[in-house]
């Protein structure tokens, strides 16, 4: 019988098909289960009572304990509320009603004794609550109070159907009712849970829910954090043990003539040291006859691209072919381009697969590389798709990681008997404290040097309403000949209006700038019409691109010296770093300016100003991660980790992490044939798959 966890949400009591429906598709809760792994973000501590003569300015939700003394109705229309002074004895306060107000006067009665909870503020000579939480004390008393009031993570949509957080937990405490104690399943062993001193997984789960102090609430988290962690580790120790012992790699030991006349005779530019570094590590390893995992890490217009060429050519001295994939189709273009361009003198043969390319040139495409025709396959994920089958492929080149997860990447060695060596190239730049478990499965290479010449890309943060000032600034960049991105946001959750916006802002700025074309690329365009923009834009035809993030990654127009952001405030630093990278690509001066609204919510400011003052990728990365908060999913999602972290974060858990590290460093060494531990194998297993399922519905 399928176990209570295991089913649908939609027949736990309080649920229902539509609600149902809501909270798979905002929260990606399926099952029991999955609810009750929604946990709380955060505790409020209802233990506390506070005295009103104690109130200071900035204080969060409170609880005080008083009666009312008198209700007074104030103010005409909107205006219009219901105000109550409220006393315990030690000072007055003030509770204000806006809405519901017969409702509020029907409910609570003036002389009784309530508890009251809510956000103090400063209202004139004193402080009051809008709208507080408000119960009576006689029945707060009588009854087991849930002191630890969880609060959840909710969205809009939620909210406005009447999922609150105080709805989701009471489904959860729903669900509970029907598990009898003892009935969900400890996930880590035995050993494990003693060792380290942990709660079980049951207790866990009923303490972050539902708990009466903050001990065993951080207990709970403890155990939960510990959790995930242990199988993040236990996940990457599993895999670089098996590549490790289990793959042999084809031994590319020649330097041959393709490499050697490219480097001698058609190098455009020469490599600068770090590139030249990288690129002996690279060679190490694919002389070694193990299998290559290895990461390129290097800032934004590094010369990743150069790197990942030349050691295409040392596949084909081998004998081999190699394949590059890039993350969106306008970066596979152009690499496609600037490959085939620079590899024709050498007679190899350069192709060109995407989504895009259909009919009989994709019949081509795909028997040409069957039979060995095609040496150099250029790509977006159209290539791990099963119909592209090499005669022999031996490196394949990822470029812009993030989007490409583990599971993805072993899609591709299934296309030979031997795995191919991997590369893995990406601009993000990983703190180092991280880059073990983010990329624990792989070998780390760094290009930290930038090609000779470059400026600094001068950035500068205006308000919208100083945005004039902006105008002249682009006018002296178009005269001298350079050229002008504009980009907008464009989120999927809100991709109507922000298509508005961009249309906007494309047809005003092809009225303030008469004198020159403008043009237009965003992710709702055809691909033929994507195209064809980039294409003008690279060809100078357009001398301003309004577009949204499908430049993001990768694109190169080393003539383009000003990049505009719009909105910038809706942006997260690692995505203005790697817009701000599609400048600066040239030897001239180049200019980002971030464009906010006028009022800046909290915590923008700050990071509009990191933005300002450098433009070291590792340092817009660490701060990165310190403003988004812990079990970020997205976060999550795109640096391909391959466990699904709700509640631990890697930047505020690093003592957890070594622990759980060290855990998993035991488990995988004692039981390298997985038979002594089955149940971390499994739980392990059933993650991962959890994961796949997840990012398939997102
Ligand atoms: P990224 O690392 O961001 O992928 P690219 O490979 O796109 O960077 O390179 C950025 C620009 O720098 C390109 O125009 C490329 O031709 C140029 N470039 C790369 N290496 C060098 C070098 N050693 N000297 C001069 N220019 C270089
Ligand atoms: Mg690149």
């Amino acid at each position: 019988m399928l176990h209570f966890l295991d089913q649908e949400i939609m027949y736990l009591k309080g649920v229902g098909p539509s609600r149902a429906e809501l909270l798979a598709k905002e929260l990606g809760v399926h099952t029991v289960a999955d609810l009750l792994h929604q946990y709380p973000f955060r505790h409020e501590d209802r233990t506390k009572v506070h005295r009103i003569c104690d109130i200071i300015e900035g204080m969060q939700n409170i609880q005080i304990r008083g009666r009312i003394i008198e209700f007074q109705k104030l103010g005409e229309g909107p205006k219009r509320r219901l105000v109550a002074t409220f006393t315990d004895g030690t000072g007055f306060i003030t509770l204000v009603w806006f809405r519901n107000i017969k409702g509020i006067e029907n409910t609570y009665k003036v002389g009784v004794d309530y508890q009251v909870f809510g956000e103090p503020k400063v209202f004139q000579h004193g402080f009051n609550i809008a709208h507080p939480e408000m119960e009576e004390l006689a029945k707060v008393q009588n009854r087991p109070l849930l002191r630890m009031q969880p609060v959840y993570h909710s969205t809009e949509k939620l909210t406005n159907r009447g999922v609150t957080s105080k709805v989701i937990n009471q489904l959860v405490a729903n669900a509970f009712e029907k598990l009898p104690p003892g009935s969900i399943p400890e996930t880590l062993s035995a050993d494990i849970v003693r060792e380290h001193q942990l709660v079980s997984h049951e207790q866990a789960l009923r303490d972050i829910h539902f708990s009466q102090d903050a001990s065993s609430v951080s207990e709970a988290r403890r155990r939960l954090k510990f959790e995930e962690l242990f199988y993040l580790q236990l996940s990457i120790l599993q895999y670089t043990r098996d590549r490790k012992t289990g793959y042999e790699g084809f031994p590319f030991p020649r330097v041959g003539q393709f490499f050697n006349t490219f480097y001698k005779e058609h190098l455009p530019f020469s490599l600068t040291g770090a590139q030249k570094r990288v690129i002996k590590e690279i060679h190490t390893d694919l002389q070694s006859g193990r299998q290559m995992n290895r990461l390129l890490q290097g800032d934004v217009g590094s010369g990743k691209t150069m790197v990942a060429t030349l050691i295409s050519l040392l596949a084909l001295d081998n004998g081999f072919q190699a394949c590059i994939m890039a993350p969106t189709e306008i970066l596979a273009e152009q690499h496609y381009k600037g490959i085939s361009k620079q590899l024709e003198p050498l007679g190899i043969r350069v192709e060109l697969l995407t989504g895009n390319v259909k009919g009989k040139r994709r019949k081509k495409v795909l028997e040409d590389t069957q039979t060995g025709d095609v040496h150099i396959l250029v790509g977006t994920h159209a290539l791990i798709e099963p119909t592209v089958m090499f005669q022999n492929l031996g490196l394949v080149v990822i470029d812009e990681q993030h989007r490409f997860g583990v599971k993805q990447r072993a899609k591709l060695w299934a296309k030979n008997t031997r795995p191919p060596h991997i590369l893995v190239m990406t601009a993000t730049p990983i703190p180092r404290t991280l880059a073990m478990t983010v990329y624990g499965d792989l070998d780390v290479s760094v290009i930290d040097e930038l090609p000779p010449g470059r400026k600094p890309i001068s950035t500068r943060h205006f308000r919208s309403r100083n945005r004039a000032q902006i105008f002249n600034g682009i006018v002296t960049e178009l005269q001298k000949g350079h050229q002008v991105y504009i980009v907008y946001p464009l989120i999927e959750e809100n991709a109507k209006m922000d298509i508005k916006d961009l249309e906007a802002g494309y047809d005003e700025t092809v009225k303030a700038f008469p004198h020159w074309q403008v043009g237009k690329v965003h992710g709702k365009m055809k691909p033929s019409e994507k195209e064809e923009a980039m294409r003008a834009f690279a060809a100078r035809e357009t001398q301003i691109l309004v577009s949204t993030t499908v430049i993001e990654v990768g694109v190169n127009v080393p003539n383009a010296s000003v990049m505009i952001i719009e909105n910038a405030e809706r942006f997260g630093l690692a995505q203005l770093h790697q817009l701000r990278g599609r400048v600066g690509r040239g030897a001239e001066q180049s200019y980002c300016i971030l464009v906010t609204k006028d009022n800046l919510a909290e915590g923008t400011q700050e990071r509009m100003d990191i933005m300002v003052e450098t433009t070291d990728g590792f340092r817009i990365a660490e701060a990165d991660l310190k403003f988004r908060g812990p079990g970020d999913l997205e976060g999550t999602a795109q640096s391909g980790l391959p466990i699904n972290l709700r509640i631990a974060s890697l930047i505020g858990d690093t003592v957890l992490m070594s622990e759980t590290r060290e855990a998993a460093a035991r488990i995988v060494d004692a039981d390298p044939d997985e038979t002594r531990y089955p149940l971390l194998w499994r739980r392990l297993r059933q993650l991962k798959d959890d994961l796949t399922n997840y990012s398939d519905i997102s």
